[in-house]
C-alpha cells in the first residue's frame, strides 16, 4: 500500500521530471537555446564508491537540459567543512553490501553514484530551460545551498530556508546532468555541484547578483556558511540583533565569523567569541569580536564567564534593577548574552590545529543554550552527533527562544544580494575568511586543509 510519504515523494519527484521533460509551466518569452551547449565537455570532481580515491577530477559531457534547469559556469565555490567526509572519502565502506554498516540506504545509494560534490557557488549563467524566468544567459548569480521556491507551505509562511526543495536531494530525486566517457550518468549534489567548470542547477536554487565584486569575496559571501552567518544575525525570519545588544559566537569558523560580522554591522556593542583555535580567535577580533574567550582555558567556568561580560554598568545592559538592568543569577540564570549563534558543529577529524573540548559538538551546543539570557535568543547552525540534555526548567520556563534552520533562517532571493551589498561596501569582510584559494586541480589538497583546520576555509576557483 501507498503511503502519504511515497505519494507525496511520488508526486514531487514528477515536479522534477516535469522540470525536465519541459512540461510544467509556458516559456516566458526569450527564446534561450540549451542546445547550444549541450554536449559540451567540461572538467568537474566526481565521488563514487568508498575510501580516499573515490574522489578524482574527471572530464565529462553536459546532457541536455530543459524545464527549470539553469547552467552555471563556475567562477568561484566554497569548500564547505560539512562536505569533507563525502569528499575526501572519510565513511567507511560498507562491511555487508545488505546491511550492518550503519549508513542510511539513501546514504549507500549517494555512494554508489557518480556525483559532483559541493553545494554552491557563483557563476555565469550559460544557459536556462524554456520555463526559467528568474535569471538569463549571462547573468551573475549564486548558486544557494538553500533553494527557495517561493510557492510552497514554507516559502509562504516566511519560512524559505525550510523550502519543500531542500528535502529533495535524496538518490531518487537527482537527475543526471552529465556523463562521463563510459556513458556513466553524473549527477549533481543538492541539484547544485559546485566542484566543477559547470553547476547544472535548478532555477529554485539561483538568485541573481548583479556584482562585479570579485570572483572570490563574492564566491565567499555567497556561501552556504557565510550566508548562514549572516542570515543568523540579520535576516528577517530571525531579526533579531539590534544595535546595542551583546552577542556571543560559539565556534569561529567562517559560519561564526560571518555571524560575528553580522552581529558588528547590526550595532551590538558586545561580541563574545568562543574558539579554540588562536588563529580563528585572531580573526575574529579582526572582523568585529570585542571579547575572546578559548573554552579549553574557560572549562566549566565559560557560561558563567560569558554571564559575566554581558552584564553590569560598563557592559551593556546595566545591573540598576529599578532603571531597566538586569541580575545576574537566580534558578533561571538572570544574565546572559541576548544574542547567541552556535557555529560549533561536530568534528570529522581530529583537527591538526587546537581541539576544541568536545569533538562531538554537543558540550559547546549545551552551553550556546545556557549563556543565553532569559528573554534572549539562540540560533543554532551546526552539525553536532548525538543526544542533547538540557536544565529542563530552564528549557519550560526560562524565556529563551531556540530558532532552528537552513542558512541561519534567511531568504536566499532576499538577503543573498543584501549580503553582497555588504561586501560591496566594505562592511563584510570576505578576505579574512577565504584564508586559502586554489585553482580547480588543487581542490583535494585544500580539503585536507578544511578538514584539519589549519584554514578558516577555502575557495575553489574554475
Ligand atoms: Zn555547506
Ligand atoms: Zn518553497
Amino acid at each position: 500500500m501507498e503511503t502519504d510519504n511515497t505519494s507525496r515523494r511520488r508526486l514531487l519527484k514528477r515536479g522534477l521530471t516535469a522540470a525536465v521533460t519541459g512540461i510544467a509551466l509556458a516559456p516566458q518569452g526569450r527564446a534561450q537555446t540549451p542546445a547550444v551547449i549541450t554536449q559540451r565537455k567540461f572538467r568537474g570532481w566526481v565521488s563514487r564508491g568508498y575510501g580516499s580515491a573515490r574522489t578524482s577530477l574527471q572530464e565529462m559531457t553536459l546532457r541536455p537540459i530543459t524545464g527549470r534547469q539553469v547552467v552555471v559556469r563556475t567562477e568561484a565555490s566554497s569548500l564547505c567543512y560539512s562536505n569533507t567526509g563525502a569528499v575526501l572519502g572519510l565513511q567507511p565502506a560498507p562491511t555487508n553490501t545488505n546491511s550492518g554498516d550503519g549508513l542510511p540506504p539513501a546514504f549507500r545509494r549517494l555512494n554508489e553514484m557518480a556525483l559532483i560534490q559541493g553545494h554552491g557557488g557563483v557563476g555565469i549563467v550559460e544557459a536556462v530551460g524554456a520555463e526559467v524566468r528568474r535569471v538569463q544567459v549571462g547573468d551573475r548569480v549564486c548558486v544557494s545551498g538553500t533553494p527557495q521556491c517561493g510557492s510552497c507551505y514554507q516559502c509562504l509562511r516566511g519560512r524559505s530556508d525550510m523550502c519543500q526543495f531542500l528535502g529533495r536531494q535524496g538518490p531518487d530525486d537527482l537527475v543526471p546532468a552529465a556523463e562521463l566517457r563510459d556513458g556513466t550518468p553524473v549527477y549533481m549534489n543538492s541539484h547544485i555541484g559546485g566542484m566543477a567548470e559547470l553547476m547544472v542547477t535548478f532555477e529554485e536554487w539561483v538568485v541573481p547578483v548583479f556584482s562585479k565584486a570579485n570572483a572570490v569575496e563574492l564566491g565567499m559571501v555567497c556561501s552556504c556558511v557565510s550566508v548562514a552567518g549572516l542570515g543568523a544575525t540579520t535576516s528577517q525570519v530571525v531579526n533579531l540583533v539590534d544595535a546595542g545588544s551583546t552577542v556571543a559566537v560559539v565556534g569561529c569558523g567562517p559560519l561564526g565569523l560571518s555571524a560575528i560580522q553580522g552581529a558588528r554591522i547590526a550595532g551590538a556593542t558586545r561580541i563574545i567569541a568562543i574558539e579554540p583555535i588562536k588563529a580563528r580567535r585572531d580573526v575574529a577580533m579582526k572582523v568585529g569580536a570585542t571579547h575572546v574567550l578559548d573554552p579549553n582555558v574557560e572549562g566549566d567556568k565559560l557560561v558563567d564567564r560569558v554571564r559575566a561580560l554581558s552584564y553590569g554598568p560598563a557592559t551593556g545592559p546595566n545591573d540598576r534593577l529599578w532603571a531597566g538592568g538586569r541580575d545576574s543569577g537566580g534558578l533561571l540564570g538572570g544574565s546572559g548574552a541576548d544574542f547567541v549563534i552556535e557555529a560549533a558543529g561536530g568534528d570529522q577529524a581530529k583537527p591538526k590545529a587546537e581541539s576544541g573540548p568536545d569533538p562531538t559538538g554537543i558540550l559547546p551546543l549545551r552551553q550556546a543554550y545556557e549563556m543565553t539570557a532569559p528573554g534572549g535568543h539562540l540560533v543554532t547552525t551546526s552539525l553536532p552527533r548525538g543526544m542533547l540534555t538540557l536544565p529542563a526548567v530552564m528549557f519550560t520556563i526560562g524565556g529563551r527562544t531556540h530558532h532552528a534552520g537552513q542558512a541561519g533562517g534567511c531568504s536566499p532571493l532576499k538577503d543573498i544580494p543584501r549580503f553582497v551589498s555588504l561586501l560591496e561596501s566594505g562592511k563584510y569582510d570576505a578576505k579574512s575568511l577565504a584564508t586559502r584559494v586554489v585553482p580547480m586541480a588543487d581542490m583535494r589538497d585544500a580539503y585536507e586543509e578544511v578538514l584539519y583546520r589549519t584554514t578558516v576555509t577555502a575557495i575553489m576557483t574554475a
